[in-house]
């Protein structure tokens, strides 16, 4: 394990063996070496999404919704009038930043719901927010450029930008030691996800975002807003978002300011669309649209035209209020649980919105890495903390998930990590 003190700042040199899980490479190989990148990846989202399919896996890991609760006949209906209406259009290679009317939807939905100007030259559509990720860090990043993070985050954004070898600065929102505008100045941008956060599902307070704002604008750097958890609130509203607040400094314009916002349909509708945008100023579009070009040459339109019907019949509202009342009551059930079998060696937070629990080990003796292997025998998963960390600094927490699983499944998988933690403890702590 790499010290905390090491892990606060930026230019962290890794040793790929000091955090599991990692790649298995095989160095005896005669053949040409991989690119370095992959010595310092790991495969667990690629874990989590073969588990979500295990039928006798519970899985607390992944960062995915409540399948029976996807609204399967609407996406049938959707699909057969986007396709009548579409025809072979709906088939073809489309436009690398997307189907214009898609565009044109988004960029409506996001001025009303963002209280900002926006036409559709602010809008790119991505597949997922995922690849708006990608191809920011290939507009953004040049090797050795530092990133302002959330310290721990997002583990997709982590592993999106790996191979193009950055530097990571840790985003303190409260600026205790006042030194954000000057760890500002040597970034080319700052990444966040204030709303809902992943892993540690913090709802960040909106004088902390005017406070970023306003040192982002004092050193000139990008400001990227991923947002995909908005819509998942479970006691109250989200706070206004950064572009939000950056919309309302800014005279009546097309949108030129430097906030970069991350939209997505996976959490709100369904991921398997996989229909993200990333919304911003015109310019910026231009670049993301060159570098998506090299990616996949075009989006899917079939995916593309349904979103739009979707988006038509406004789906995206009716179904929220379904699946933000099944997921409050799924919270519920796993914190409960927790309290009564977990309390002992976990700190926590119960999390206003989103999908994740981020829990604190309170006992020294524990290093999630090492739970992590006897959750997998007790057919439980986590996601360890050190993943969410570039070097992989800290492996004292883990991320659960409330939202896949039924409150009774919740409750097992909570039963059966703590099987894991006291046969750990007794065995090898
Ligand atoms: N950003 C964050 C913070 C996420 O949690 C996720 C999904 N786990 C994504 C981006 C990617 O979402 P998608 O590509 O499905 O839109």
């Amino acid at each position: 394990m790499i010290s905390s003190s090491r892990a606060m700042r930026c230019a962290v040199s890794v040793d790929p063996g000091e955090f599991m899980p990692q790649l298995d490479i095989d160095p005896s190989s005669n053949r040409p070496a991989y690119a370095r990148w992959l010595r310092h990846s790991n495969d667990i989202t690629q874990q989590f999404l073969a588990i979500g399919g295990m039928a006798d896996f519970i899985s607390l890991g992944g960062g995915l919704p409540a399948a029976e609760l996807y609204p399967l006949k609407a996406i049938q209906s959707a699909t057969e009038r986007a396709l009548s209406h579409w025809g072979t259009q709906a088939l073809e290679y489309g436009p690398v930043e997307g189907l214009p009317a898609l565009r044109d939807a988004i960029a409506q939905r996001m001025s009303k719901r963002l209280k900002g100007r926006f036409t559709s030259d602010n809008v790119i559509i991505t597949s997922g927010a995922m690849q708006s990720l990608e191809i920011i860090g290939k507009v953004l990043i040049d090797r050795g450029d530092c990133v302002v993070t959330q310290h721990p985050t997002y583990v997709g954004a982590l592993d999106a930008w790996r191979a193009r070898e950055p530097t990571y600065v840790p985003l303190d929102w409260r600026d205790r030691q006042g030194t954000l505008c000057s760890d500002l100045r040597q970034s080319k941008f700052v990444y966040a996800v204030p709303n809902y956060s992943n892993p540690t599902g913090v709802l960040v307070p909106t004088s902390e975002r005017v406070h970023l704002l306003a040192c982002a604008a004092r050193a000139g750097v990008w400001v990227l807003e991923d947002d995909p958890y908005c819509a998942l609130h479970y006691d109250g509203p989200a706070e206004p978002a950064l572009m939000t607040l950056d919309c309302a400094g800014l005279g009546g314009g097309a949108y030129a300011g430097p906030v970069i916002y991350l939209g997505t349909l996976s959490k709100s509708i369904a991921p398997g669309l996989r229909v993200g945008w990333a919304l911003a100023d015109a310019s910026m579009i231009r670049m993301l649209t060159l570098a998506k070009m090299a990616s996949d040459l075009s989006g899917s339109m079939f995916s593309q035209a349904v979103a739009w019907q979707l988006l038509q019949d406004d789906i995206e509202s009716s179904h929220c209020v379904r699946i933000v009342s099944a997921y409050r009551e799924r919270r519920d059930a796993l914190c409960a649980q927790a309290r009564a079998e977990l309390s002992e060696w976990f700190e926590w937070e119960v999390p206003p919105g989103g999908m994740f629990v981020w829990m604190r080990a309170r006992d020294p003796r524990i290093d999630t890495d090492v739970l992590y292997r006897f959750a997998k025998e007790e057919k439980v998963a986590f996601v360890p903390s050190s993943v969410f960390y570039h070097a992989g600094q800290l492996n004292n927490a883990m991320r659960l998930n409330f939202t896949r699983g039924a409150p009774a499944q919740l409750r097992e998988g909570v039963s059966r990590l703590a099987r894991a933690v006291r046969r750990y403890l007794n065995n090898h702590a």
